[in-house]
């Protein structure tokens, strides 16, 4: 079961030892040269799509079917993506056309030409049901004012009125900048369902925290895990507490790091030496320790953060002693939902109390017992 069948490219000297991360990791393959493929086994080949921002590139894999590509991921909804995809057509692809899309999360860098590509090729696109919701509704509200729960959201968290109006003036979440349309033939697929793409059986393991039902793929015949964005062999995936509309879903309820933690935890069922086949950075061997690891990095900001509110703060005063420097605009945005994504998770473990302002929501520690004891009593349950 556990036998391996993909290629390793030893003879090339491209194994390496993982730099910046847990040594422990192996990569067994070199990256793919700009337009062509990195050959994993007899059916699998790698591709990189460039990205226009530091994160460089998005891994997309294609599996052989009977009559073309399935293909996982897809790249940015732009004209540059989609010059690069032309030029693949005849030579990556070798003429044959895709036959299925499947999608791990809503993020722009994996879904941003599915419906592009899907109506080329006139093929379904497979993907989880709350992410297709997450789709629809980012592009319902592309160019309108941000909801007033946001700013109320961003002004609890400490934004000054000044940078809140700043928001409100920014009428765009670019979402239908970035994401080529709403694919149309969905297939939904689910945890625990099992699917066939070319000869092989997936089954499909659905994670949260970083998405809400982000779609990974577990092979058993091969051990090939294409794990998405749900682990990353040397960047951290954001975790995000972003409001929900209230009138469906109160967001101080939500526990996203708790879901997180739980998915990580749960993908250390799959074997040891299974090959994780990601979404950036390369493919690798080593899932139990990369598990073990970003789980640990989620203890030590936890552990920062319970040092970090022993004297109240909100979440914006926070981001100075977290990360050590001042931020603006999106990043701000970003370390906010961040930083609240942990701050509720020690508030539900009971570790960090709330005081909730008639403007501003300030944070303060009760107890900070060692996160990750907590973290392993949290999972245990
Ligand atoms: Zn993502």
């Amino acid at each position: 079961m556990n036998e391996k069948k993909y290629q390793e490219d030893d003879e090339h000297g491209n194994s390496c030892q993982i730099n910046g991360s847990d040594s422990s990791l192996r990569f067994p393959f070199a990256a793919p040269e700009p337009y062509l493929t990195q050959k994993i086994s007899d059916d699998i080949y790698w591709l990189r799509i460039p990205l226009p921002f530091k994160l460089d590139h998005i891994n997309v894999y294609l599996i052989a079917e009977q009559d073309g590509w399935c293909l996982i991921d897809t790249g940015m909804g732009t004209n540059y993506s989609k010059r690069y995809w032309q030029q693949l057509f005849d030579s990556a692809l070798q003429g044959k056309p895709i036959t299925r899309i499947v999608i791990t999360h809503n993020h722009p860098d994996h879904v941003g030409l599915a419906n592009w590509l899907q109506q080329k090729f006139h093929c379904p696109v497979i993907m989880s049901k709350r992410e297709f919701e997450i789709m629809a509704y980012l592009f319902s509200i592309s160019g309108s004012t941000p909801p007033d729960y946001y700013l109320d959201y961003l002004l609890r968290a400490g934004m000054s009125t000044e940078h809140a109006d700043k928001v409100r003036q920014h009428r765009d979440n670019g979402y239908d900048k970035a994401v080529d349309g709403l694919p149309k033939d969905c297939q939904f697929v689910d945890h625990g369902d099992n699917i066939t793409l070319g000869k092989y059986q997936f089954n499909i393991i659905i994670g949260s925290g970083h998405s809400p039902a982000h779609v990974s793929l577990y092979c058993p015949e091969l051990n090939i895990l294409f794990s998405g964005d749900q682990v990353l062999p040397d960047i951290p995936s954001m975790v995000t507490l972003y409001p929900k509309n209230p009138k469906f879903k109160d967001h101080r309820k939500q526990n996203p790091l708790g879901r997180w933690l739980k998915a990580l935890n749960g993908l250390k069922a799959l074997p040891s030496d299974t090959l994780v086949l990601p979404s950036h950075n390369k493919p690798f061997i080593g899932l139990h320790a990369r598990v073990d690891e970003i789980i640990a990095n989620h203890c030590a900001l936890l552990n920062q953060l319970l040092a970090a509110l022993q004297q109240g703060k909100t979440v914006s005063q926070s981001i100075m002693p977290i990360y050590k420097r001042k931020v603006r605009d999106q990043v701000y945005v970003m370390f906010i939902s961040e930083l609240l994504a942990h701050i509720q998770f020690l508030e539900q473990l009971g570790l960090v109390a709330r005081e909730q302002g008639a403007e501003v929501d300030i944070f303060s520690t009760i107890s900070a017992p060692d996160m990750c004891q907590q973290i392993d009593d949290y999972l245990s349950r």
